[in-house]
């Protein structure tokens, strides 16, 4: 475990929101002024020119719906696919329909990535799946629920592997930022954030449990110079208001998008109301090009 000692560590003013002090003491690698660029492969990376979308199921659920979305992935000419093996729930129940894929779900992606060539995210949950996950995740997420589980922060910042932190729906930017800093400590540059919602007394309809917090692209991208992603499916729950937010999140000025996708959304495993179907995705992707395109910056 890296040690970091430094002086001056007192806050004179503790808030949930950032001070001078901070910056220069508690945040100074996320601070970092130096312009970041994402290498995930020799082909691709993430950098200030480009906005990968990163589209998919919540879960594997099975090969077949994997193919279904690789191929729809090619068709719109994107590179990233995501869906989770392992996904931690709010409820311990699970149905049969809720089973996770788990190691036998990573077996599908490796025969999907050698067919499809596409760059594969995925959620980590636990630090003896890591190694496994090696073989096959090129980025590997730690979801909202786990931003601060400091344990499987440092293990998978060791790795070395591109990293999506996604903020915790209830934590402050000090907070999010704090747990980005964890990683950066252990020496892990390829971090990528990202914005999925945050709860709210006030969210607008009962189906939307989360609201995006699109300041909160403006805000990080003001302390940041690391990629700022944007969920707008998790944060709004309902499908209906994913493209606009997506659309929203570019104009705000995020680095990335990730769209929860699925051939058939009321049978999805988890979270129905949420996913685009494939028509609905693919017309978003047409309009996110050519919005992109308006920012200077190009999906992929
Ligand atoms: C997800 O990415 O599928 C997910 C559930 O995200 P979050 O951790 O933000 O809820
Ligand atoms: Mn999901």
């Amino acid at each position: 475990m890296v040690k970091i000692f430094t002086k001056n560590l007192t806050n004179k003013f503790p808030t949930k929101d950032i001070t001078d002090d901070d910056l220069k003491y508690k945040l100074k690698l996320i601070n970092s002024k130096i312009k970041r660029k994402i290498n995930i492969n020799s082909k691709i990376s993430i950098n200030e020119k480009n906005l990968p979308i990163i589209a998919g199921p919540n879960g594997i659920e099975n090969k077949k719906l994997l193919i279904k979305t690789a191929r729809l992935l090619k068709k719109n000419k994107l590179n990233f696919i995501r869906a989770h093996a392992f996904k931690p729930l709010t409820f311990p129940y699970r149905s049969k329909q809720y089973d996770e894929a788990g190691l036998k779900g990573l077996e599908w992606v490796d025969d999907v990535k050698k067919d499809f060539k596409l760059i594969f995210v995925a959620e980590v949950t636990e630090i003896r799946f890591l190694d496994r996950m090696l073989k096959s995740i090129d980025i590997l997420q730690i979801g909202s629920r786990n931003m601060q589980n400091l344990e499987l922060l440092r293990e998978v910042a060791k790795t070395k592997k591109p990293i999506i932190l996604k903020r915790h729906y209830g934590a402050s930017i000090r907070d999010f930022l704090g747990a980005a800093e964890h990683i950066l400590v252990e020496g892990n540059n390829n971090l990528i954030l990202c914005e999925r919602g945050i709860s709210s007394p006030h969210t607008h309809r009962s189906t939307s449990r989360f609201i995006l917090d699109l300041q909160a692209i403006c805000a990080l991208k003001e302390i940041t110079n690391f990629p700022v992603f944007s969920d707008p499916s998790h944060a709004t729950f309902w499908n209906k208001w994913v493209s606009p937010m997506g659309f929203s999140s570019v104009a705000a000025g995020c680095d990335g998008l990730i769209i929860e996708t699925h051939p058939n959304p009321k049978k999805s495993m988890v979270d129905p109301l949420q996913p685009l179907n494939f028509n609905e995705f693919s017309n978003f992707v047409r309009k996110v090009r050519k919005l992109s395109k308006f920012f200077g910056k190009k999906i992929i």
